[in-house]
């Protein structure tokens, strides 16, 4: 799936159907900063406003995502591309790491249940710190396998030189963040900055 040629695909169509952009924002529900978004490639129409567009535009979904008319006899293998693009680019690697989180939170809510129950529970006290270490040992290992997956997924790209890299694990732990930038060192050109993160596609 190429973003920009759905773009231009999305234009070419409105203006055969003498639509202007403010026209087909109205007729959508959105606005038209969106509809320009995506003629410059700078967006997706999410999953739920592609219907309503390609009905307007008259042209198919499958049409849409390969950025062009479909004659016939390759339509149905640019439609198994397309599924499998969209497959690896948005569900896989999201749902991997929702997965994670979602298990480290189940740890975490453990870890504090077995620290809460030692008050009710006679045993050696040696026995309770034992237990409370091993599920907050859980908990951190939980912490260092989503940190591995977002690793994984996520790719940056240098505020300086413009390439990607994917960081060492290290540099990547100890650099410090906001939830869309890391503050890191680029292979490429050798300098730190704060680089835009990615999810590999
Ligand atoms: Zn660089």
């Amino acid at each position: 799936m190429n973003q920009v040629k759905t773009g231009l695909f999305i234009k070419e169509m409105r203006r055969q159907k003498n639509l202007t952009q403010r026209e087909v924002a109205e007729k959508l529900n959105i606005s038209e900063k969106t509809v320009s978004k995506w003629e410059t490639g700078n967006g997706m129409p999410d999953l739920s406003l592609m219907l309503p567009l390609c009905e307007l535009l008259d042209i198919s979904v499958n049409e849409l995502l390969s950025g062009e008319k479909l004659e016939d006899n390759v339509y149905k293998q640019k439609a198994e591309e397309n599924i499998v693009s969209l497959m690896n680019d948005k569900t896989r690697p999201k749902t991997k790491l929702a997965i994670m989180c979602v298990s480290l939170c189940l740890t975490l809510i453990l870890a504090i249940a077995v620290t809460l129950s030692m008050a009710y529970v006679e045993t050696y006290v040696w026995v309770k710190i034992m237990l409370i270490l091993i599920s907050y040992a859980a908990v951190f290992g939980e912490i260092f396998l989503c940190v591995v997956v977002a690793v994984s997924i996520e790719i940056f790209e240098c505020a300086s030189c413009g390439k990607k890299f994917v960081p060492a694990l290290s540099a990547y732990i100890l650099g410090p963040h906001t939830l869309k930038k890391r503050y890191l060192k680029c292979p490429h050109c050798g300098r730190k900055c704060w680089d835009k993160s990615i999810i590999r596609k």
